[in-house]
């Protein structure tokens, strides 16, 4: 038999695409079946449907957490299904995934496109870069030990970014980040982080970015 004709079991297969609750078993179906892939009480159909059933559910559906639920940044005409967090589209699971998402959208809506993070172990440093990868977030990482890092430096920073992060415990001497604390410029926001972990970086610029913390 060929391949493309074997029958395939729909509720198994939204199950194995990441549809992993009741409910998004059921959005996915109603999707498959506007799209005339399947109709109304058929459990299975043949197995040269799946690259475009995939494809619907795609462009149609994003499978979110709870957690990410309220996160506003949904790709436009796309609509959340509640799924578990580790079929979750937006942060697979991870909280530091998840806080990056929170954090990004903060971030757009105050129109902050630069950010410069002083301080983080290059673990950190390359962590941060990698979860703020498939985002439109620029970053600059400045190494917080080095005592080579001169106002000039600083300056030239302060001038790109949108936004300066002092990622306080982590090794950040208190020469460098007085570079950027002590001279401000006007609309350049700095936000201090006295806590370790992307999770702690992130939730701190949501609180530091909330519009009550605007007058701070
Ligand atoms: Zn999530």
């Amino acid at each position: 038999m060929d391949d493309g004709q074997q029958a395939v079991n729909i509720d198994e297969f939204l199950r194995q695409e990441g549809f992993d609750t009741d409910e998004a078993v059921h959005e996915g179906r109603i999707v498959l079946e506007r799209e005339r892939l399947t109709r109304s009480g058929k459990q299975a159909f043949v197995a040269s449907k799946l690259p475009r059933a995939r494809a619907a559910l795609r462009s149609t559906l994003v499978r979110t957490c709870a957690g990410c639920r309220r996160v506003a940044g949904d790709p436009p005409g796309r609509r959340p299904v509640a799924v578990s967090p580790g079929r979750c589209e937006l942060c697979g699971g991870s909280n530091n995934r998840r806080a990056v998402e929170r954090c990004v959208v903060v971030m757009r809506g105050r129109g902050i496109g630069r950010v410069v993070i002083v301080g983080g172990t290059p673990p950190q440093q390359r962590d941060v870069r990698d979860l703020f990868a498939d985002t439109t977030v620029e970053l600059r990482f400045v190494d917080g030990t080095r005592a080579s890092h001169s106002q000039k430096d600083a300056e030239h920073n302060k001038r790109w970014a949108d936004l300066v992060v002092i990622w306080g415990p982590t090794p950040v001497r208190h020469a460098v980040s007085e570079l950027y604390t002590e001279q401000r410029y006007e609309g350049l926001k700095v936000v201090q982080v006295p806590r370790r972990g992307i999770e702690a970086l992130c939730d701190e610029v949501v609180r530091a970015l909330r519009p009550e913390a605007r007058k701070s």
